[in-house]
């Protein structure tokens, strides 16, 4: 592993982003990969604890300004490969860029990512424990690519910030919280 863990984040829906979002909080690097084509933008949430209506597109720029502004890097590209390089991992883009990474979190339908790094799956979704852990070492899955049904916004974003602090645990090798405290 490199001295600064980083991690690629497939998908850029609630899962993919809530996961970037307490990984770059934390300081891991993080790149995630997506052109914002999520069904959130057809959603109307009424149904997100603490927001009382927001449209879906409007939660989608919101989450991915936060998600920047804590020092990410969004991608407006698609994943065309995924590999195991050593350790680590390595993808493809559709800009012909490549990327390589300690961890990766898959938050994408696309079964042929989970399949490129031979994920073990279950009843059709990745088979992932409640920290979104696959059966591939530093590989997580999260949200809808771990859920045929049951999907809704707030659930992903748990995945996401659910594996994400499982990777920030496993580097700091102790578990991890993600607290702030008021003044
Ligand atoms: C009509 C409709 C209304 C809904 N209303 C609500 C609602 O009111 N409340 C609610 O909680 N939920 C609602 N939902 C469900 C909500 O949209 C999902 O729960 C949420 O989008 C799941 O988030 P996710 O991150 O798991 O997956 P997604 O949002 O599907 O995110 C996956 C992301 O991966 C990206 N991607 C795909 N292929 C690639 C690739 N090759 N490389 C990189 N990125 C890729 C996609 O563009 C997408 O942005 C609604 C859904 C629909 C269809």
């Amino acid at each position: 592993m490199t001295s600064q863990p980083n991690a690629l984040i497939v998908g850029d829906g609630p899962a993919g982003l809530s996961a970037g979002l307490l990984l770059a909080k934390n300081d891991v690097d993080v790149d995630v990969f997506g052109t914002d084509q999520t069904p959130m933008h057809k959603a109307l949430l009424l149904n997100y604890l603490g927001i009382k209506e927001i449209t879906g597109s409007d939660f989608q720029q919101r989450a991915r300004d936060q998600v920047a502004d804590f020092g990410a890097t969004l991608h407006e590209s698609k994943v065309v490969d995924l590999n195991r390089d050593g350790d680590g991992f390595s993808i493809e883009t559709d800009d012909g860029d490549t990327y390589s990474g300690d961890y990766i979190v898959i938050g994408t339908t696309n079964d042929a990512h989970l399949q490129a790094l031979d994920v073990e799956m279950a009843e059709g979704v990745a088979d992932v424990d409640r920290n979104g852990r696959t059966n591939v070492d530093d590989c997580y899955a999260v949200g809808w690519a771990t859920r045929s049904q049951k999907i809704q916004a707030i659930i992903s974003a748990g995945d996401g910030a659910a594996a994400a602090l499982d990777i920030l645990s496993d580097i700091a090798g102790e578990p991890v919280h993600d607290f702030d405290v008021v003044e």
